[in-house]
C-alpha cells in the first residue's frame, strides 16, 4: 500500500503547536513520556499475554532500549511491547483523547489569556503531556511499529506541522520504536542539552524514570585497559574498546521501598505523572501489610475534585498491581463509592494476575483489602477533623459531597455508611455561619430541647429570611442550615444522632419543647376550631395544590409559610428531584398562616364576605404564592400574580 497524509484533528494542531514553538526550558521531560508510554505499552502486552501466551512470540524479556546516533543526531526509543496496527495510530497518535493531555490544553489556554507567561514553563512539567512532546526537541518524528501477534508493520512520520504520513513496512519484532530526528538546538557537545549524550541521558532516566518497572537498556561503548585473571587492569597493555549494555533504572517501584526514605517531592512526581494531576495530593497514605492478605498501597486525595466527579463519566478506582506487575487500572470494586476521589494503587502478591477481571472483582482478598483500606482512610479523616480543622474543612469542601451521598446512598444500596460516617459530616450553624459536626451541635444544645433542627434553603441568607427561622433564632435554637440539595437526603439517611432526630424547620410539626410554645399552640388550636369554615374553604380552593391549610405555630411576623407533611419528601427534596428531571417526588405542601398578623384578620373579613367572592378567591391565591416565593419557587402563573400586587397597591 502506498503511503498516505493525514491531517492531524484539530486539537492535536493546537497542541503539537505549542510543543514545536515551546518556550518552555523544560525540554528534557519528553524522555519520561516516550519511556511511559514504552512501559504502557509493555504492560499491555504483558497483561494480555495472560491469556494468550502466544502474543510474546517467544520474547520474554521485556525492555526498553535507547540508542543514540551521533552523525545521524538521533535518539531512538524501543521496546517489545503492544505495538500498534493501524487503527491503534490513526487513534492513538493523531487524536488526543487522554483527559490529562486536554486539561493541559485548557490550562495552557487559560494561562495564555491571562497573558500569564510564567506559568507556562512550570504547565508542562506538571501535565503528562504524551507523546507529542517529543516534537519539543525534534524536527522530525518516526514510529515505526507493528502489533504483537499481527503480521504488519507500519511506519508513522510527521514533522509536527499538522500533517503525518503512514506506510507499511517491515519489522521483525513486535513493539514500536520511536525515532527522533533531533533538532538544531537538541545535539552536539557544545550545547547544555545535548540528547545523543549518553551520560546526560542516563541520569534523566534516573532523574524521571527509576521506578519504571521494565530495564531501561542502553549500550555503552568503554574503553579499558584489559584486565588480568584477578580483574586488575595490566598496566602497561594498550586500551581496549568494548560495548556493555547497561540497565539505567533501579526498577524499584517507589510504593515498594521504605516510607522513610522517599522525600516528599518524589511522591508528588510519582502522584502527578502517574495519576494525571498537575497539583500536590491532599493527602497520601501509603501502607504495607502483612496479615491474612499481604498488600502495599499507595493511595492520595488530590488537592481538588474533578469536576466530573458526580457524573457517570467520571471513573473511580484504584490501579492494582501484583508483584510489581500491573493488573488493572481503575478497580472500582476496592473503595466504596462514597470514596471515589481516592487515587492510588494496591500492589499484592495474593491478587491473582491469571484470573478474569471480574473474578478479581469479586476476590475475598479484594474486599479484606479494600476494607482495611477504608478505615484507614477513614481514621485518617477523623484524626484530621480532631487535629487539623482548617485542613478538613478543606477536604469537606472538596469532598463532603461524596461523603453525604455516602450517608444516604448506603441505605439503598444496603450498605450501612451511617455509623461510619456520621461523625465525619459538617453542616453550617445558624450559630455563627461556621461549620460544626453533629456532635458540636448536640453538645450544645438547649435545656429541654429533644430534636436537631435543620432548614433547607438555596443559601444561608435565603435561609435566614425564612419566616419560619425567626421563632427559632428569638429563642436561640441552633438551625443547621442544609444549602445543598443531598443535605436533607443525607441527615434522613443518619435519622437520628445519639436519640436526637432530625427535624426540619419546614416540615411536620415545630414540637417546641418549652411552655410558651404550648401554650401558643393551645391557643392556635382553639383559634383553629373558630376558624374552621376559613381554612377548609381555603383549602377547597386551593384545591390540588396543598394537601392542607392550618394555623401556624412557628411564625412570629411572616403572615405565611409553606411546609411539607412530616410524611414524605420536604419541598426542597421536591425541587431536587424535579431539576434532576424527576417530577415523581412531591411534598404535600401544607399552607400555613399566621393568626397572630394582621392580614389574618382581613382574611376574616374577606371570607365572611362570602367564600365564592373573587376578593377571597384572590386573597387564597396570592398568600398561596407568596409561600412559594418564600421557598424559592416561581407561582405558577408568575404574571397573575404581579397584575393582583399591581392592582391591590393601586387600591
Ligand atoms: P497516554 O500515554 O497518556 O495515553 P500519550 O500521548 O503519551 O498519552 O500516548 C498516546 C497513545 O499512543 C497511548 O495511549 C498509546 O495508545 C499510544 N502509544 C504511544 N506510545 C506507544 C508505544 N510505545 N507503544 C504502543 N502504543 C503507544
Ligand atoms: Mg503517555
Amino acid at each position: 500500500m502506498a503511503k498516505e497524509t493525514f491531517e492531524f484533528q484539530a486539537e492535536t494542531k493546537q497542541l503539537l503547536d505549542l510543543m514545536v514553538h515551546s518556550i518552555y526550558t523544560n525540554h528534557e521531560i519528553f524522555l519520561r513520556e516516550l519511556i511511559s508510554n514504552a512501559s504502557d505499552a509493555i504492560d499491555k502486552l504483558h497483561y494480555e499475554s495472560l491469556t494468550n501466551h502466544e502474543l510474546l512470540e517467544g520474547d520474554t524479556a521485556f525492555e526498553i532500549h535507547l540508542s543514540t546516533d551521533e552523525a545521524a543526531h538521533t535518539l531512538t526509543i524501543s521496546d517489545n511491547g503492544i505495538g500498534m496496527d493501524r487503527d491503534d495510530i490513526i487513534n492513538d497518535l493523531g487524536t488526543i483523547a487522554k483527559s490529562g493531555t486536554k486539561a493541559f490544553l485548557e490550562k495552557m489556554k487559560e494561562a495564555q489569556q491571562s497573558g500569564d507567561k510564567s506559568t507556562d514553563k512550570d504547565l508542562i512539567g506538571q501535565f503528562g503531556v504524551g507523546f507529542y512532546s517529543a516534537f519539543m526537541v525534534s524536527d522530525q518524528v518516526t514510529v515505526v511499529t507493528r502489533k504483537a501477534g499481527e503480521k504488519q508493520a507500519y511506519k508513522w512520520q510527521s514533522a509536527g506541522d499538522g500533517q503525518y504520513s503512514l506506510e507499511e513496512c517491515d519489522k521483525p519484532k513486535h513493539g514500536t520504536t520511536i525515532i527522533l530526528q533531533l533538532g538544531a538546538d537538541f545535539y552536539g557537545s557544545d550545547k547544555d542539552e545535548n540528547y545523543t549524550d549518553k551520560d546526560a541521558l542516563a541520569s534523566l532516566v534516573k532523574k524521571y524514570s527509576d521506578y519504571i518497572r521494565y530495564p531501561v537498556t542502553m549500550e555503552f561503548t568503554i574503553k579499558e585497559k584489559p584486565k588480568d585473571a584477578d580483574g586488575k587492569p595490566i598496566e602497561d597493555a594498550k586500551e581496549e574498546e568494548h560495548v556493555e549494555t547497561r540497565t539505567l533504572n533501579s526498577m524499584q517501584p517507589l510504593w515498594t521501598r521504605n516510607k522513610s526514605d522517599i522525600k516528599p517531592e518524589e511522591y508528588k512526581e510519582f502522584f502527578q505523572h502517574q495519576f494525571f494531576e498537575w497539583d500536590d495530593p491532599m493527602e497520601i497514605f501509603h501502607t504495607r501489610v502483612e496479615g491474612s492478605v499481604d498488600y502495599t498501597a499507595l493511595l492520595f486525595i488530590p488537592a481538588h475534585a474533578p469536576f466530573n466527579l458526580y457524573y457517570s463519566d467520571y471513573e473511580p478506582g484504584v490501579q492494582l498491581y501484583s508483584r510489581h506487575v500491573f493488573i488493572m487500572d481503575k478497580c472500582k470494586d476496592l473503595l466504596p463509592d462514597y470514596l471515589r476521589f481516592v487515587k492510588g494503587l494496591v500492589d499484592s502478591p495474593d491478587l491473582s494476575l491469571n484470573i478474569s477481571r471480574e473474578l478479581l472483582q469479586q476476590s475475598r482478598e479484594l474486599k479484606l483489602i479494600g476494607r482495611n483500606l477504608e478505615k484507614n482512610i477513614l481514621k485518617t479523616l477523623s484524626r484530621t477533623l480532631e487535629k487539623d480543622r482548617e485542613k478538613y474543612e478543606t477536604f469537606w469542601a472538596e469532598y463532603g459531597k461524596s461523603i453525604k451521598i455516602g450517608v444516604y446512598s448506603g441505605m439503598m444500596t444496603g450498605e450501612n455508611n451511617v455509623d461510619k460516617l456520621k461523625d465525619l459530616l459538617l453542616f453550617m450553624s445558624s450559630n455563627d455561619g461556621k461549620l460544626c459536626t453533629l456532635k458540636e451541635y448536640t453538645s450544645r444544645m438547649k435545656e429541654g430541647q429533644k430534636k436537631i433542627y435543620y432548614a433547607t434553603g438555596k443559601d444561608k441568607e435565603a435561609i435566614e429570611a425564612l419566616p419560619q427561622m425567626e421563632m427559632l433564632r428569638d429563642r436561640g435554637i441552633e438551625v443547621l442550615f442544609m444549602t445543598d440539595p443531598v443535605d436533607e437526603f443525607c441527615v434522613e439517611g443518619v435519622h437520628a444522632y445519639e436519640d436526637h432526630q432530625f427535624h426540619s424547620i419546614s416540615r411536620g410539626d415545630l414540637d417546641l419543647e418549652d411552655s410558651e410554645f404550648k401554650e401558643e399552640k393551645k391557643k392556635n388550636e382553639d383559634l383553629a376550631k373558630s376558624n374552621e369554615d376559613l381554612l377548609k374553604d381555603m383549602k377547597e380552593f386551593l384545591g390540588e395544590k396543598v394537601a392542607d391549610v392550618r394555623l401556624s405555630n412557628r411564625l412570629k411576623s411572616g403572615a405565611v409559610c409553606l411546609v411539607a407533611d412530616a410524611a414524605g419528601p420536604s419541598i426542597a427534596m421536591e425541587q431536587a428531584f424535579a431539576a434532576a428531571n424527576n417530577p415523581m417526588f412531591k411534598a404535600r405542601r401544607i399552607l400555613e398562616i399566621n393568626p397572630q398578623h394582621q392580614l389574618f384578620a382581613k382574611l376574616q373579613a374577606v371570607h365572611d364576605a362570602g367564600k365564592d367572592a373573587p376578593s377571597f378567591k384572590d386573597y387564597c391565591t396570592m398568600l398561596y404564592d407568596q409561600a412559594l416565593l418564600l421557598e424559592g419557587i416561581l407561582p405558577d402563573d408568575p404574571a397573575a400574580f404581579a397584575q393582583k400586587v399591581a392592582e391591590m397597591m393601586a387600591k
